[in-house]
């Protein structure tokens, strides 16, 4: 399913010198660098970036990401150059943090996914978007967006340390910290270390096919 093709194998050869050379991205290997490059360049449309629709499939298939609301938010995340598209100076920094990244990285990253604004803070509103979107519905209850509302109070309450009724950067780093299961407070978003060993695996799957 790869293009391991010579004009894609040259390519990413030069790449991954480029790459190598300015010292980015160093957590990889250069084995995973060139596996990482592949999986890009097969899956790329013409204008040589991932769109929307290719950056979910990728996450779908790999790492079993199918929340819409989430994925979106992903795909937000990793486009830090904000132009709808994932070249490959976002497809590997964004990868680099899930894989390998320390916990500020991870803090960064999701508390960019869970504002669905982008104001910079996770308001009380986006908090029961994500919370309502992540819980399962239960039929019994007989008014689901109560419990939810509760969750909100409760989670405002463990994150909101200076107290303006929404969690800012500040606030949630503090929180996470404190407790690192409230990385993932308000939904799923960096793949678990099972997908990622997997992941590893059909990278080096991809490498040994050259
Ligand atoms: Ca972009
Ligand atoms: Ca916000």
């Amino acid at each position: 399913m790869y293009n391991l093709n010579q004009s894609t194998r040259k390519l990413v050869a030069k790449e991954v010198e480029e790459i190598t050379a300015k010292k980015l991205y160093s957590r990889f290997s250069k084995h995973q660098l060139h596996a990482l490059l592949y999986i890009f360049h097969s899956t790329k449309g013409k204008n040589d970036k991932l769109d929307r629709g290719q950056f979910r499939d990728l996450l779908t298939e790999d790492f079993n990401m199918t929340d819409d609301l989430i994925l979106d938010r992903m795909f937000r995340a990793f486009d830090w150059k904000n132009d709808s598209y994932i070249t490959t100076d976002e497809w590997l920094p964004g990868l680099e943090v899930w894989i390998h990244g320390t916990l500020e990285e991870k803090i960064a990253y999701t508390f960019n996914v869970y504002d669905l604004n982008g104001d910079g803070y996770i308001s009380r509103e986006e908090m029961f978007q994500l919370l309502k979107n992540s819980l399962v519905k239960q039929p019994s209850e007989e008014d689901p967006d109560e419990g939810v509302k509760d969750l909100v109070e409760t989670a405002l309450k463990k994150m909101d340390y200076d107290h303006d009724s929404r969690v800012s950067i500040g606030d949630f780093k503090q929180a996470v910290q404190a407790d690192n299961l409230l990385l993932e407070a308000f939904g799923t978003c960096l793949p678990a270390w099972p997908q990622i060993e997997a992941f590893a695996r059909k990278m080096d799957q991809i490498m040994s096919k050259k």
